[in-house]
């Protein structure tokens, strides 16, 4: 069976590059009526951010990434907090150290940043184990004394002086690393918790995974947790990887960081994320007016097409066209712009059930309350103005007018040419208007264009200027459905407090 995990640590806020890992492994699951796994890494203690992990689940739940067994929802392979956990790691870092794969370092936090001082570019492997204090240069009487009283200790693995490790990664195929550039990575911390390179092989190993899906920026870590799955004597159940393309800058140079949001001002977190540490409140996609179906198939396709040219799917399509093969190995390019164009397109498409609530809401925020009875024209007059937005939020600016007459209107596109005939104009408009029996566009219509006929003038110079009546400037909708909707009293009421 098919079993995925993401496994994020609670270090911070979800950004894009995050999510898309969530989403990627979500995606391959379904795909294969498989196992979603949330799995958090919290055995680093001193980056754990409190709410960090709380914002996570929050995070998937808003993108609709529900995981099958989480911290929050249980399952049979639990706890599924590394911190949880901790009392099952030690065994197998001696079970290392007896077969020979690990060894025991005395060395303290003091005697190690010496070493980095005297040595720039200082780094625990092969090539000078030796000369450090650890079970292998110390032997075995010593080291046997050193534990009995208790000493400090970390274990690391010990790795191969010349060796090559290879596997197939499901994105780039054959990957091999040289050992000797790799160094004796700690497996196991002086205050009993492993580390990510130990947690994550028996984790997954524990968890039966069955596929790997993580960022990029893990592949040089690879050759440590493939040697551990064959050290520990699991070789045939390691799940196959796969090493997810970086997120690139909106100009492909380089990286996508928390900080490119802040300086080209769009989002890089999901949600809100209000740093604890230092009371920052950055912005998230949420916040911003995205609507999670959006946000999602923007996410999907950094990196992922399906062959052809559609570029707008549902997460159910995702799930139904995800395949690994279509996962590209370059960089993808994140936009901005493309990114709102997928809202805009994500609004239009959105049941009026989902919209509804939101746009209430943005009324609410400007002091108009929408009752039940209110709900039908609102809708109506979403129906009219969807495509014109971006964010839920524009709905005020497309739509003020239907809610309360213009408060300013826009002088200076009639001002100038405006004359005693359009006075007299729109006074007869009036009273025709105020005749009418049927109030709709398609009535509305003919008899203003009949009456500018009649006047002799000119179709644009009377158009413009009941729009701007009507609405208080040159946008919106057709002006006759404007007027409809409006209703026949308050059109001429707008029309005479515009022209007295
Ligand atoms: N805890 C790691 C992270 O924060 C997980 C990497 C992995 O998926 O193996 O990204």
């Amino acid at each position: 069976k098919v079993r995925v995990r993401f496994a994020p640590s609670p270090t911070g806020g979800l950004h894009l590059g995050g999510v898309r890992t969530a989403l990627f492994n979500y995606l391959f699951a379904k795909h294969h009526q498989g196992d979603f796994i949330l799995r958090v890494e919290d055995t680093d203690q001193t980056r754990f951010v409190p709410g960090a992990e709380e914002y996570i689940m929050e995070c998937l739940a808003w993108c609709g990434l529900n995981p099958d067994e989480s911290p929050q929802h249980g399952g049979n392979y639990g706890p599924y907090r590394q911190s949880e956990r901790k009392p099952s790691y030690r065994h197998f870092a001696e079970d290392l150290v007896a077969k020979g794969h690990a060894f025991y370092a005395f060395d303290t936090p003091e005697e190690l940043n010496a070493q980095r001082e005297q040595h720039p570019n200082f780094r625990y492997a092969h090539d000078n184990r030796m000369d450090l204090r650890n079970s292998l240069s110390l032997g075995e009487e010593e080291t046997a004394r050193l534990l009995k009283s208790g000493a400090p200790h970390t274990i690391r693995i010990k790795m191969p002086e010349d060796e090559v490790v290879s596997f197939e990664d499901m994105i780039r195929g054959r990957v091999s690393f040289e050992t000797k550039l790799v160094d004796d990575k700690v497996l196991l911390k002086a205050d009993g918790m492993p580390t990510y390179h130990l947690a994550v092989v028996v984790d997954d190993k524990a968890m039966d995974i069955s596929h790997v899906f993580r960022g990029e920026e893990w592949l040089p870590s690879a050759p440590v947790h493939i040697l551990l799955w064959e050290y520990l004597g699991w070789k045939e159940e390691m799940p196959e990887w796969a090493h997810l393309p970086l997120i690139l800058k909106p100009d492909g140079n380089g990286k996508l960081s928390k900080r490119d949001g802040d300086r080209l001002g769009f989002p890089v977190y999901a949600m809100n994320w209000n740093d604890p540490k230092t009371g920052d409140l950055t912005t998230g996609f949420r916040e911003r007016g995205f609507l999670p179906e959006a946000f999602v198939n923007m996410l999907a396709v950094l990196g992922w097409n399906d062959g052809t040219d559609q570029e707008l799917f549902t997460l159910e399509e995702l799930i139904a066209k995800f395949s690994v093969d279509r996962i590209s190995k370059a960089g993808a390019k994140f936009d901005f712009e493309k990114a709102k164009w997928f809202n805009q397109e994500w609004i239009k498409r959105a049941p009026e059930s989902e919209l509804l609530p939101q746009v209430a809401a943005v009324l609410e925020s400007h002091g108009i309350q929408v009752e039940q009875q209110d709900e039908n024209f609102v809708g109506i007059v979403l129906d009219l103005v969807k495509e014109r937005l971006t964010y839920i939020e524009d709905f005020w600016e497309q739509s003020s007018f239907f809610f309360q007459k213009p408060t300013t209107y826009d002088v200076d596109a009639v001002k100038p040419k405006w004359n005693a005939d359009k006075t007299s104009f729109f006074t007869k408009v009036s009273d025709v208007f105020a005749q009418q029996q049927t109030w709709d566009a398609a009535t509305l219509e003919p008899l203003f264009k009949n009456l500018i006929a009649e006047s002799g003038m000119k179709m644009g110079e009377l158009m413009m200027p009941f729009r701007i009546m009507l609405v208080g400037g040159k946008f919106g909708p057709d002006v006759f459905k404007i007027a409809e909707l409006l209703g026949q009293a308050e059109v001429l009421e707008r029309i005479k407090l515009a022209v007295p």
